[in-house]
This record gives C-alpha cells, structure tokens and sequence, in this order.
C-alpha cells in the first residue's frame, strides 16, 4: 500500500527531473496509513517515514503549528530545530525540505519557476489568506510575481463534510466571496445552528485569482479527507486520535 500520495502542479512535468534550475519540486502527502505525523511529537515516526521515500530527515523543516498566517522562510535548516512557531514554509535552498502537517486543513503547496522558491501552507479556516501572505513575502525576498506562481489546493474537509453556522459564512462571503458559501436548504429547514456549506478550495481559488496567480496554475487534488478514510481527519477521527498527515515539497 502506498504511503505517500503524490501531486502535480498544473501545466508543469509531473515527474521531477535531474537537478538542474528547472526540475520541478515533488509535492506528497503522506496517508494515515503512515501513521502520525507531528513535528516534535511524532519524529521517530517521521524520520522512519521520510526515510522510507528517500527524503534526508536533516533537511526538513517544520514550524510549531498555530492557526496562523505566519510564513517562514528557510534558507538553512538550523533555524527550524527549535519549531519556531508559524503555518507555512518557503525556501529557494533546493537541499530544504519545507514541511507542515494537516488533518481537513488545506495544504497549498506553492512553486514559483521563474522566481526559484517552492514551499507548503497550513491552511483551515483561520489562515485562509495564508496564501495571500506567502505570495507577498515571496515578493519581498525574491521579487517574485504571483503570475508566475503555480499552486496546489490540496486534500482537505470539502463542502461535503464541512457545515459552519452564519457568522463564520458572513466572514467567509466578506473575505473571500461569494462563491465559498452556500446555504444548504435542507439544513436550513431542518434549523440546523450549522445550515451553511463552507468551501475552502473556493476561498483560496478566490485569493489566488485576486492576487494575480494565473486560473492556468491553479491546481485543486479534488478529495475530501472527512469522507475518503485514507486521509488523516479530525472530523472523522475525533478531536484527539486524529491522525496529522505530512504534506512536504522537495527537489531531488
Ligand atoms: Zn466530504
């Protein structure tokens, strides 16, 4: 059984190439079967799974995890032994394996060719706009430009699966559109506190095209983790035996 599923930016070669400027990163995610996956918890498991796919636990890096939409960038992996706290990593070191975990948050993973730099988002409900934040400071560090960019939505609690009550839909329609809310009439009627259908994919989508990423290198994986058991997912699971997944990017 496979312990890590792979996914591919949107136009560009799936397979990475020789090391050379132009080989794209390798975008994983590594599956409940795996086992538990969070940094400063869970590293014998990690180190044993990293290593299973080739991938030198040295030159990961991880952040300490808090809802944020803090971005960090790893230039070298020293700064990250102590888990500095923070929701996503860019690095333009292809020796750094950027890291963060999820469980029905989104990961975004991001790669920029022209630019050079590649890194992964922890993205739920209270860092949506992560993506907003990595792409600026990528513009800072690297005079990046988001019509370069390319990302990848990926697994995460769909709206399927993920129902929410009118104050997180008003902020969600406010902040990021229309189209990432619906209200679901049979809750509605049934005067669920939780009526509305919330669609993460569709908020970041929104942030990506309103900050300049081109539709072309949008690229949504399409699954839920609350519905699909091979995923890691607090709904499903429960709140405390809930498996974090890894979703790593790396040039090899
Ligand atoms: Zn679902």
């Amino acid at each position: 059984m496979s312990v890590v599923q792979y996914f591919a930016f949107a136009g560009l070669p799936s397979q990475p190439g020789p090391r050379s400027p132009s080989a794209v990163p390798e975008c994983g995610l590594t599956l409940r079967v795996s086992g538990p996956m969070k940094p400063g918890v869970d590293d014998e498991n990690r180190a044993r799974v990293f290593r299973s796919i080739g991938v030198a636990t040295d030159d990961v890096v991880a952040c300490r995890q808090v809802h944020s939409r803090v971005v960090r960038i790893a230039d070298r992996t020293e700064a990250f032994r102590g888990l500095p706290e923070g929701d996503g990593i860019l690095t333009a070191n292809r020796g750094v394996v950027p890291t963060v975990t999820v469980a029905d948050c989104m990961p975004i993973w991001v790669y920029d060719p022209v630019a050079g730099y590649f890194g992964v988002l922890h993205s739920g409900w209270k860092g949506t706009g992560i993506l907003r934040v990595a792409c600026e400071l990528a513009a800072d560090e690297w005079g990046a430009e988001a019509g370069n960019v390319h990302v990848i939505l990926g697994p995460h609690i769909r709206s399927c699966c993920y129902t929410v009550d009118a104050e997180r839909a008003d902020y969600f329609r406010a902040g990021f559109g229309e189209r990432c809310v619906t209200l679901d009439p049979e809750r509605e009627a049934e005067g669920s506190r939780w009526p509305y259908r919330l669609s993460l994919a569709e908020a970041n989508r929104d942030i990506a095209l309103k900050i300049g990423i081109p539709e072309r290198n949008i690229h949504d994986a399409g699954v839920c983790t609350s519905c699909d058991p091979k995923y890691g997912s607090s709904r499903r699971e429960g709140q405390d035996r809930f498996v974090h997944m890894a979703a790593f990017i790396r040039v090899h």
